[in-house]
């Protein structure tokens, strides 16, 4: 809109798909899996999947095959970045089974998406201020587990006491906040690193099993971009929803109950509530779109309507083991897509 030629896609949501590398103690033999980057004339890529004779093929924006890096893959990210500078609301998810590297994709110390992104809009405001733009902003990091909101920068709030946290919608505004929340203003990517690592270590004290937890919850980093040029008076406000995703792999509710059957059937509810919210935006079917089935969606419902830009990755494991759950995300994101 301002500052960058914004390409035309099909609709504002994009679904990429990535394949991670066989781990140390995985077979490496990745042969049933084929990807192909030039599947036809709408310029779709496309994974195939070969499984006991029966060959599965999904087309999406972009496929990532285990070789392609975090920076390789942020080339293709960094532009949607700049929308949010440009003012756009912004949503970046990972959606993928436990273990499919969802959260390297956004978060590996200093090259996933997060970092990655940080270091992007804090180059580009640089840039941007010689053309009169001063940018400032705020962020904001929660995780949701088991539909109530954790707030991972509580230890810079002021006041330490307990809170409640509560979305609220503003119909004027049309943006949703989170009462009581910590939001820090963000003035130099030095200090945005103290952030995340006091972001991460509050996600392992708040659990037991870490990685068990963060399978189990979302965690949403949210920054709020205000622009303003001192010269022309104009003025921007975008919003960065970065997101990942708890583990999408189907929990079986027959064989738990209490806490724990409310806990499993709060994610699955999610996750196809988010499925269905990004299925009705792309068909444009604007009046029945769920938004307040579930913490998440409700929360970021700005950021998915109007002239939003919606980004999926959809990770998968290259592990002929875990065929099931790789075809069930692939299906899962074709779908949305
Ligand atoms: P998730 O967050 O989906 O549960 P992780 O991101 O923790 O999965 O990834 C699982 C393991 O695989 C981790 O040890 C991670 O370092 C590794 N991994 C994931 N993606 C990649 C990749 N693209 N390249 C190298 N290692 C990866
Ligand atoms: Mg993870």
């Amino acid at each position: 809109k301002l500052h960058n030629e914004i390409q035309e896609f099909r609709g504002n949501i994009r679904v990429y798909c990535r394949i991670r590398p066989p781990l140390e103690n995985e077979p490496q033999d990745v042969s049933h899996i084929h990807v192909s980057k030039f599947d036809n004339r709408n310029g779709s890529q496309a994974i195939e999947i070969n499984k006991e004779d029966r060959n599965s093929k999904f087309l999406f924006d972009k496929v990532f095959d285990t070789k392609e890096t975090n920076q390789e893959v942020f080339q293709e990210v960094c532009q949607l970045i700049q929308s949010s500078l440009d003012g756009y609301n912004v949503c970046i998810f990972a959606y993928g089974q436990t273990g499919s590297g969802k959260t390297y994709t956004m978060m590996n110390n200093s090259d996933g998406v997060i970092p990655m992104t940080l270091d992007h809009i804090f180059d580009w405001t640089r840039l941007l201020k010689e053309r009169g733009w001063n940018y400032s902003f705020e962020a904001q990091f929660v995780e949701i587990y088991n539909e109530q909101i954790v707030d991972l920068l509580r230890t810079f709030n002021p006041d330490p006491g307990p809170k409640k946290y509560e979305i609220r919608h503003d119909t004027k505004s049309r943006r949703t906040s989170i009462t009581n929340v910590t939001s820090i203003k963000l003035e130099t990517r030095a200090m945005v690193n103290t952030i995340l690592k006091t972001a991460n270590r509050m996600k392992s004290i708040a659990a037991t099993n870490a990685n068990e937890r963060s399978s189990r919850s979302h965690s949403v980093f949210t920054i709020k971009i205000h622009g303003t040029n001192s010269t022309t008076g104009e003025t921007c406000d975008g919003i960065l929803n970065l997101v990942d995703l708890a583990g999408s792999e189907r929990i079986e509710t027959s064989n738990v109950t209490g806490d724990r059957l409310r806990e499993t059937q709060n994610i699955n509810r999610s996750l196809s509530c988010l499925g269905d919210v990004i299925y009705a935006l792309n068909g444009n079917d604007m009046k029945h779109i769920p938004f307040r089935n579930s913490k998440l969606t409700y929360l970021l419902q700005h950021s998915l309507i109007g002239d939003s830009k919606t980004l999926m990755f959809v990770n998968v494991s290259p592990s002929s083991g875990q065929l099931k759950e790789t075809l069930n995300s692939l299906r899962f994101a074709s779908k949305v897509n």
